[in-house]
């Protein structure tokens, strides 16, 4: 079979290989890239991930869309380097199990990308010499998980901007307790100008000669390894080589969603993905309704790594399905709706359906959800309600649970009157100095900070 090579959703840009997609973040034509062809794993080796352990199906998994472009002895060392810690399924009821994806040093599922794509993104740079500035926006986990995975790496600075209101004291105090490489901005906006202000910074050709880099969940680097925990719970749970599962997916920009997709294309057995966001709905209206507009300013809710008016990874949605997506949410050709629509489903949740969510589910099965995974678990029972010819005792399920539910302690305190005790990785932040910068909503003002640095 002929290599890989990484196309923009644009159009406009020239292919390239995974080295010069993971270096880029976005294409120049503003696209985002995905590969030409998806690779699959035959039955035999899927079936096999349940004799392996998760960094021994990551390098297999990833291994395939590198195609050698990392020798495989390195890549191997890599993965084994970047998982070092569990990936539990808890069994809820039935075959219904919730995955948690809260055990790296951030405690959030945005670390199995960042970890892989830090490291990956080292090697090149080390190999060839050079020095790199990433910049990235975030909603409160990405740039933590970022700040982590890049902290303390010579040959990489990284800026992050957040939302000054919009982050918990503790996802802040993730990201400004770190110095070194790290530097951080407090941005007097919401989410979506921090995004918009990077993807401007990315465009602008002054600062080219930064040797500006994303980390983002546009970065074509995070989307692969997030495609491993999808085989990691079928190797675990299935029951025989056919048995479909299917997933239910707390979604904001969607990189984690588009993870399970590049898994089934590879060959999963998924019987459906329930996409579940909060009531930033334009995706579930664009399901019913086949009309897709984003919503701006986005709606501030309490699952507020979801706060995303237009998800990001959108437009590699619609191309995968045969259609075309600009920058802006625009699209330009039509997806196959019946094929996108077999595959997945969406719903939104609303904060007080959340509320009642994690409430119900620690009285009635001593289930310790956060906002995020509630709004997956939600999602899923919303699915089951429309159709109940799979609510079963055979159908497995996996639901996400994307953070710890001790980042969100005020929430899971005025809800449950408890409070979750909080993992090695986060107890220590208290105690730490706090270093970041306050900026106006101003792109100037971004602009010349960075040229100063
Ligand atoms: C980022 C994030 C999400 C959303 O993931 P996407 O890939 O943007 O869809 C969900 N939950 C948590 C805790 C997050 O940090």
């Amino acid at each position: 079979m002929s290599k890989i090579e990484y196309y923009s959703t644009n159009h406009c840009s020239p292919s390239v290989s995974f080295r010069e997609a993971l270096i880029a973040g976005q294409a120049p034509d503003k696209g985002l890239y995905i590969p030409n062809y998806i690779p699959t794993l035959s039955k035999d080796v899927i079936w096999g991930f349940s004799e392996k352990n998760y960094f021994e199906i990551a390098y297999t998994v990833i291994n395939n869309f590198l195609q050698g472009e990392i020798p495989e002895a390195d890549l191997f060392a890599l993965a084994k380097d970047a998982y070092n810690f569990d990936v539990p399924l808890e069994q809820v009821y039935d075959r219904n199990y919730i995955m948690r994806l809260d055990r790296g040093p951030t405690a959030s599922f945005k670390d199995f990308a960042a970890r892989m794509m830090g490291r990956m993104i080292q090697y090149f740079l080390k190999k060839d010499n050079r020095k790199m500035l990433i910049l990235t926006a975030t909603s409160g986990d990405t740039g933590s998980a970022i700040a982590n995975a890049f902290y303390g790496l010579d040959n990489i600075e990284v800026v992050i901007l957040f939302p000054k209101t919009e982050v918990t004291d503790r996802q802040r105090k993730q990201m400004t307790t770190l110095h070194k490489n790290i530097s951080v901005i407090a941005l007097d906006g919401k989410f979506d100008d921090c995004q918009a202000m990077v993807k401007k910074a990315f465009a602008d050709k002054d600062l080219q000669k930064l040797d500006l880099s994303s980390a983002n969940s546009i970065n074509i680097g995070r989307l692969i390894p997030q495609s491993v925990y999808y085989f990691w719970a079928w190797s675990q749970l299935a029951s025989n080589a056919d048995d479909k599962i299917i997933f239910s997916v707390p979604s904001g920009n969607f990189g984690d969603l588009m993870g399970g997709i590049l898994a089934k294309h590879m060959g999963l057995p998924v019987e459906k993905f329930v996409i579940a966001t909060n009531e930033n709905d334009e995706v579930p209206v664009y399901f019913r309704s086949g009309s897709y507009k984003t919503i701006e300013p986005s709606r501030n809710c309490i699952s507020s790594a979801m706060n995303v008016g237009h998800p990001s990874n959108m437009a590699r949605i619609i191309t995968l399905y045969g259609g075309q997506m600009d920058e802006k949410g625009n699209i330009l050709k039509e997806p196959d709706v019946a094929k996108l629509k077999n595959d997945m489903t969406a719903f939104s949740v609303t904060d007080e359906a959340t509320r009642q969510t994690i409430r119900e589910a620690y009285n009635s099965y001593n289930l310790l959800l956060e906002p995020h995974g509630a709004v997956g678990w939600k999602g899923l029972h919303d699915f089951y309600a429309e159709n109940p010819s799979y609510k079963n005792p055979y159908q497995l399920t996996v639901t996400l649970e994307t953070a710890h539910p001790a980042k969100f302690p005020q929430e899971i305190k005025s809800i449950l009157n408890i409070e979750p005790e909080l993992p090695a990785s986060l107890s220590q932040l208290d105690n730490k100095t706090e270093e970041m910068t306050d900026m106006p909503n101003n792109y100037e003002a971004f602009k010349t900070y960075l040229l100063k640095r």
